[in-house]
């Protein structure tokens, strides 16, 4: 093991390995094969890189590593130089001189590492140079990153991860270790099946993110709603905003350009070329907001995106978990931000009923919305949750060796529907932080149903949410009168209700299944629109057999700015004014530096590494070398610059 610890030193900086990193490079530099599921952010890349460096100090030769994001591959293997490890990389967007270039490397001995794009390790030119390799000792593992791009069931299958297959019959003796962040057990089945890890150790991280902050607020005013929470909470800070159409993107970012907000569109209709510079800018530069589709996000692995909201409500908890995932991979604290409101669940149900899946996996679909409905309704811990959606009980550590088979539901969520452990709180949720007040909506949502049915006994038809309310509230309008609607007994029975009150009432009985939504097409207008039906839910509700607890509607959230103070950064919020103006110059340094490299500045040197050298102020290169961070390349590049601006910044 202490050459997996010195290699941690010397190369990255680092002091000690997080969580299961320790066993998992110990197990694969001695040559085991291993399946790695660690939640994004947990630190997958050492897993395979220090083994990598282990074994070919040891004489092993040359690591390959498999992985699918090409746009990718430029910034690791940067990030490697900057470290002093020889990586490079093979795929489509080399010139056939700086493949033959990297070939020849590869045959030389000169590299450590190289990343390959999977369709490119398949082709027989690649293999021939990789059975040279291997028959003269000089092939140390294979990294198969993305893993759950090998299987049909995760979110981004690629077909030519299934030529992967070939690797374990060609280079039997090679260590294989494949990582994911996607947890289910049919892709985790799937992955080792595919690539052949039945003999592999498996090693299950918890899924937990202590760092993230979950909150999901009611959707007002959404645009107003997200400014407020950007520059109340995140002013200058580079998040995400995930939007569900492209439409809604272009409208978003917009209104965050004109706040004077840093703001770039993204989604799959702009041109490749506008694609590429806008996520280039997000990586690149500071404070970068990005407003985009799911299009975005895969693979990026930017360190430091403080938030991520979901102005609307993505389809699953999968989606949202993995999008959410994107924040604070860098461990300082970060914020997934919901709005979700009637709308949703009203697009959500309607996209499953309209979509043309078979009706079988449309009751899949409709099971993974219900258990985010069930989140965004939930009045106690998120976190809770969540994990227990994932078949993890909060507080209580996973098996290394992995849960017990079976203790997963068939597509790994289905476990959502037990109730989580009562009780638990973790403290870094809305819910927990300020617990909801939380009223007794049984009788209005009683009220409710029970208009919804006189009314269709009377008229024959169904009718919208605002009418129901009208008739539940009294209200005397042209279509009450038209209807008769007055007549009814429930005509005013919800006086007491406010609009919002009853919007609540509804939104909750949808997202239950207590309430369902009827399509009608007007006669006049052809136009469809959705209309309230009751279900076989709504019969305990209609007994009062089942109670309906709402939140409040909250008031407008807390401003945190004054906590904050305007302090401009998460890894700095806790320095004093002259650490403060040292870590501002630091950044600025590192800033020319990562633009003459033409790399993003994270890999240069992360927030928290200038954060620590702002607040310990060293003085020499020895106390510099201590900073978490900083291995001893970094050092001899950087070291005398940085002590140079630390010393100018003390004046
Ligand atoms: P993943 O691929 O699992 O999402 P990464 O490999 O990108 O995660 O690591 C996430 C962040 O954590 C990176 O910024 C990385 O430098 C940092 N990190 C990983 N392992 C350690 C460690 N042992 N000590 C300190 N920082 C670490
Ligand atoms: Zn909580």
């Amino acid at each position: 093991m202490s050459a997996a610890l010195s290699v941690l030193h010397d190369v990255f900086g680092y002091q000690s390995f997080r969580g299961p990193q320790a066993a998992i490079v110990e197990h694969v530099a001695a040559g085991g094969d291993a399946l790695v599921l660690m939640p994004t952010g947990g630190g997958k890349s050492l897993c395979y890189q220090v083994p990598a460096i282990v074994r070919q100090r040891a004489g092993q030769g040359v690591a390959i590593v498999v992985s699918p994001l090409i746009a990718l591959m430029h910034d690791q293997v940067g990030a490697l130089h900057e470290a002093g490890v020889d990586a490079a990389f093979l795929n489509s967007s080399l010139s056939y001189d700086q493949a033959q270039q990297v070939e020849w490397q590869l045959q030389s001995g000169q590299l450590t590492l190289l990343y390959a794009a999977p369709e490119r390790l398949v082709t027989p030119r690649f293999l021939g140079l990789l059975d040279d390799l291997h028959a003269q000792g000089q092939l140390s593992l294979f990294a198969i990153d993305e893993a759950h791009c090998v299987s049909q069931w995760g979110h981004d299958f690629r077909p030519e991860y299934r030529a992967l297959s070939v690797l374990h019959e060609r280079y039997a003796g090679v260590p294989r270790i494949a990582l994911t962040a996607t947890a289910d057990d049919l892709t985790r089945a799937d992955i080792v099946e595919r690539l052949h890890l039945e003999q592999a150790r498996q090693f299950v991280s918890s899924f937990d993110r202590p760092n993230i902050r979950y909150t999901i607020v009611e959707k007002k005013d959404v645009s107003n709603q997200l400014l407020r929470f950007i520059q109340n909470e995140h002013a200058d800070e580079a998040g995400v905003v995930y939007c569900q159409s492209r439409r809604r993107v272009e409208e978003i970012a917009q209104i965050l350009q004109q706040a004077g907000i840093n703001a770039l569109p993204y989604h799959a209709g702009f041109p490749a070329e506008v694609r590429q510079q806008h996520q280039d800018r997000f990586l690149r530069e500071d404070g970068v907001v990005m407003v985009a589709t799911i299009a975005f996000g895969m693979g990026i692995d930017k360190p430091d995106v403080r938030f991520v909201a979901h102005v609307d409500m993505p389809k699953n908890i999968e989606g949202y978990y993995q999008e959410t995932g994107r924040a604070g991979r860098d461990g300082l604290p970060a914020h997934a931000w919901m709005a979700y409101g009637l709308s949703d669940v009203v697009n959500q149900r309607r996209m499953i009923d309209e979509g043309n899946a078979e009706e079988e996996f449309k009751v899949v679909l409709r099971g993974k919305l219900d258990a985010l409905l069930s989140l965004a309704e939930a009045t106690d811990c998120r976190r809770v949750r969540l994990l227990s959606y994932f078949g993890e009980t909060y507080g209580a550590a996973p098996d290394a060796a992995g849960p017990p088979q079976g203790s997963r539901g068939p597509l790994g969520g289905q476990r959502g529907h037990e109730v989580p452990s009562v009780g638990a709180t973790c403290g870094n949720c809305d819910n927990c932080l300020q617990p909801p007040q939380v009223w007794d909506g049984t009788d209005a949502a009683r009220k409710l149903l029970s208009t919804i049915y006189r009314v269709h006994e009377m008229s024959q038809l169904t009718f919208g949410a605002g009418h129901i309310m009208d008739v539940l509230r009294g209200k005397d309008t042209d279509k009450v009168r038209q209807f008769l609607h007055d007549k009814i007994s429930t005509f005013g029975i919800g006086k007491e209700y406010s609009e919002p009150q009853l919007r609540g009432v509804m939104r909750q009985l949808l997202a239950t299944g207590a309430l369902g939504l009827h399509k009608v097409t007007s006669e006049n207008s052809g136009h469809v629109f959705d209309t309230l039906c009751l279900t076989p839910g709504s019969r305990a509700v209609l007994r009062g057999e089942q109670s309906v607890q709402l939140r409040a509607t909250t008031a407008a959230p807390r401003s945190r700015t004054s906590r904050r103070g305007s302090q401009p950064n998460a890894a700095a919020a806790n320095l004093g004014p002259d650490a403060q103006a040292r870590f501002i110059n630091l950044k600025a340094w590192r800033s020319e530096v990562a633009k003459s490299h033409n790399l993003p500045a994270y890999v240069i040197f992360q927030d928290a590494t200038l954060a620590a050298i702002a607040e310990q102020c060293p003085q020499s290169l020895e106390a510099l070398g201590h900073i978490s961070g900083i291995g001893s390349k970094k050092l001899d590049a950087y070291g005398s610059e940085v002590l140079r601006v630390v010393a100018a910044s003390a004046h």
